[in-house]
């Protein structure tokens, strides 16, 4: 973990926010990668960070265009998750407004404003330069705890696509439970857009896994000549191995929201995508059990002190 942080080091001191932009040639795919939106989670930089190394050193051709940048700069110098304002929650229809046309309030300028001015600005400028192509957007994450690879998208039919050309299995709700995310406001601007979780924030093969998912989407989108790749069908097999569920799509039935992070604990010992039973007790909240309200599989269990989702229930929706 801390050779993770050291790569990132430098990065930070120069205070760059795009870790690359790639103008390309041809009329191939726009593709934004976003990676470190919340700050205590490093892996999605450096994979970023390598990837696009070894397209420069080896002068691998690109069609279209590319853009990789830092979500929240801030809160990644000081290795927490963010400082004031969950910046995976601020891209609301009210929030948008404020960017494009009415401004935030000298009062409302916390630390996470301001990143987001920074990101729509490095967006707008990415749109701007784009006619007619297809357009991607992958958010780089991590869990608290162990997890499979896996990825999350809105209901729109683009996005859906795009998750299920990969080997990993995906929530397909997530904009009914989950407000803000930015991976939304992409979504809803006509990009195939995903978030993807790689696996425990410390874990050094989540770089590895994160390597693999952008090197699998540049592939796929055109972007790069498969055979340009190091090892495309390894990035395959290596996120597909580590699944039951590639290509299956789940549907969120149930959250449970956390008011006081000091007041909840989850039971000890679960894992994403684990098969529970209704009654199940699953957490501690304010003194009292939770229990599972349907049968289906536990998702993304909260086992860190930041965040207000203490967990969610989901089922399989192709269950074929
Ligand atoms: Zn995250």
């Amino acid at each position: 973990m801390e050779q993770v942080w050291q790569d990132i080091e430098h990065l930070l001191i120069h205070k760059d926010r795009v870790i690359t932009e790639i103008a390309g040639n041809g009329s191939g795919p726009a593709i934004a990668f976003c990676a470190g939106l919340h700050g205590n989670e490093p892996s999605g930089v450096i994979a970023l960070k390598n990837v696009f190394a070894y397209l420069h050193r080896h002068n691998i051709p690109v069609n279209g265009r590319l853009l990789a940048f830092i979500g929240n700069r801030n809160a990644l110098h000081h290795k927490s998750r963010y400082a004031q304002e969950d910046l995976n929650r601020m891209w609301t229809a009210a929030n948008i407004r404020k960017l494009h046309n009415s401004g935030f309030k000298e009062q409302e300028l916390n630390p996470e404003a301001v990143e987001m001015i920074e990101i729509d600005q490095l967006l707008q400028g990415f749109i701007n330069h784009l006619n007619g192509q297809e357009r991607y957007f992958v958010d780089l994450h991590t869990t608290s705890s162990p997890s499979v690879p896996f990825a999350a998208i809105d209901k729109q039919p683009q996005s859906y696509d795009f998750a299920l050309q990969l080997p990993i299995p995906f929530v397909a709700n997530l904009d009914d439970f989950l407000k803000g995310t930015l991976m939304h406001y992409l979504d809803h601007i006509k990009f195939r857009a995903l978030v993807f979780e790689a696996g425990m924030h410390d874990d050094p093969a989540s770089v590895q896994k994160h390597e693999a998912i952008i090197w699998l989407v540049l592939g796929m989108s055109g972007a790069i000549e498969e055979g340009l790749i190091p090892n495309y069908k390894g990035c395959f097999t290596l996120l597909q191995g580590l699944s039951d569920h590639p290509h299956k799509v789940f549907k969120i039935l149930h959250r449970h929201h956390v008011a006081d992070n000091r007041k909840f604990a989850m039971l000890p010992g679960f894992v994403n995508f684990q098969v529970v039973e209704q009654g199940m007790p699953l957490a501690i909240d304010h003194g009292k059990e939770v229990i599972a309200p349907y049968s289906g599989h536990i998702f993304m269990p909260l086992y860190q002190e930041q965040g207000a989702d203490g967990f969610f229930i989901i089922s399989r929706v192709d269950s074929h």
